[in-house]
């Protein structure tokens, strides 16, 4: 069923007709007009009375309707990239299209895949049957810090329309690395993201900076067995890759700072001066690393 709100450009002869709508039945030359409150009902009932478009059911509180037409189970009948099912996204979660003359709105649903990557669908009439991966919720979900500007050759440019990804585990690391990228203007910055924490964005000019990477790539090119492959989480690769590098420099700032934390509390009297996040934001030009919102 569709309906149209009536208006004269189809017709410039006709005077407007006020309250009322065109029903479709069946399908869509089948045309009923019918009265603004008919209209009102029609929609009550077609959302009250819908049911999932493959197993024909009404959809209930424990197989609700998450993607177009479809309940839970049918979405998960498809190979969903293993994807879990969390429950209705909060809406400050995820940027979602309103569309302003549907009759009504189902909710958005938020699933994660194994690498705990947020996915999310759109239930109702006219959106699709399928989920979207997002890093920017994913980043969000996981309570990592969004940084929303970069310094670059001195001035700040906003990361909102940049490409972004993802360096390490969402679920277990507490330090991750973002990168943010794009062609027009060309953008491409990492930022090192403490959970619950802050973000700081890394500068290669740094001495602290450029130590860390080149440490980092050295420890993976160190695994390089005598068959010539690198035996890089549990697995052989043919070379390091730039992502690898990331990772791992998550990875050691993470250790650095347990062991820091460790230290502290073993020694409560010490002074808790530096630790790998403080000490680089104490560093020279630091209004190159400015920790981002
Ligand atoms: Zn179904």
């Amino acid at each position: 069923m569709t309906t149209t709100e009536h208006s004269t450009a189809e017709n410039p002869q006709q005077q407007p007709r006020q309250g009322c709508e065109d029903v479709y039945l069946n399908w869509t030359s089948y045309k009923v007009t019918v009265s603004r409150q008919g209209y009102e009902q029609i929609v009550t009932l077609a959302q009250a009375m819908s049911v999932c478009h493959r197993c024909q059911r009404y959809y209930g509180e424990n197989n609700m309707n998450v993607a177009g037409n479809l309940c839970l189970e049918c979405f998960l009948q498809n190979d969903r990239h293993g994807l879990t099912f969390v429950g209705e996204a909060a809406p400050d979660l995820i940027n979602r299209y309103h569309s302003t003359n549907a009759p009504y709105e189902r909710p958005a649903y938020l699933f994660l895949d194994k690498k705990g990557y947020v996915y999310w669908t759109e239930a109702g009439p006219g959106e699709r049957e399928e989920a979207y991966e997002d890093i920017t919720a994913t980043i969000n979900y996981w309570e990592f810090p969004l940084p929303l500007e970069a310094k670059k050759n001195g001035d700040v440019v906003s990361l909102r329309g940049c490409s972004r990804s993802i360096y390490g585990n969402v679920r277990t690391d507490d330090i991750i690395m973002l990168r943010f990228w794009d062609y027009h203007p060309d953008i491409d910055v990492l930022f090192l993201a403490m959970r619950h924490g802050q973000s700081i964005q890394i500068n290669k000019r740094r001495e602290l900076h450029r130590r860390l990477f080149a440490e980092a790539r050295q420890q993976l090119e160190a695994t390089r067995t005598p068959g010539g492959k690198y035996l890089i989480n549990g697995e052989y690769q043919e070379r390091v890759y730039d992502s690898d590098v990331y990772c791992h420099v998550a990875r050691l700032v993470e250790a650095e700072q347990k062991a820091l934390r460790t230290a502290w509390q073993a020694e409560p009297d010490a002074q808790p001066a530096t630790s790998a996040e403080p000490e680089e934001s104490k560093e020279d030009d630091r209004n190159e690393d400015d920790p981002q919102e």
